[in-house]
């Protein structure tokens, strides 16, 4: 039941993340969202009227379900949880502000609001760990 809400409010924003934010927030979602991995956006104020972009990004690095390697190693894609960037710590959302191959992207986001550099920070992370597994190097 409560993994069934969370794929309804995901569905749902496709259509618009407006309307899968307030799906999680009503009372009866709020009690069934407690304890699981996407509780966070029931505190999370993501404005609902971001470039779509922007919204995913956010969605999935409040809910954990962000395919980062974290993320994809708990459900058994990859063989490790470390960032094949610095390798230096698990990748998840925490690590996109600490990893010392997103500098760069970092310091190119320095000026964006909070919504916007996250969502930089995912993409750029998530494109890099894609080229890095194409062409096979580390
Ligand atoms: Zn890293």
């Amino acid at each position: 039941m409560d993994l069934r809400i969370f794929c309804v409010a995901f569905r749902m924003l496709t259509v618009t993340y407006g309307e899968a934010y307030k799906a999680i927030r009503n009372e009866k979602n709020s009690q069934a969202a407690v304890g699981k991995r996407w509780e966070g956006l029931l505190n999370h104020n993501i404005p609902p009227d971001l470039w779509r972009d922007v919204a995913v990004a956010c969605f999935r690095l409040a809910t954990g379900h962000d395919y980062l390697p974290k993320h994809l190693h708990r459900i058994g894609v990859f063989d490790t949880p470390i960032c094949p960037l610095c390798r230096q710590d698990e990748m998840d959302a925490e690590h996109l502000e600490e990893c010392s191959a997103l500098a760069d992207a970092r310091e190119s986001a320095k000026d964006l609001n909070q919504y916007s550099r996250a969502a930089m920070l995912y993409w750029v992370a998530r494109g890099l760990v894609a080229a890095k597994l194409e062409t096979g190097v580390g």
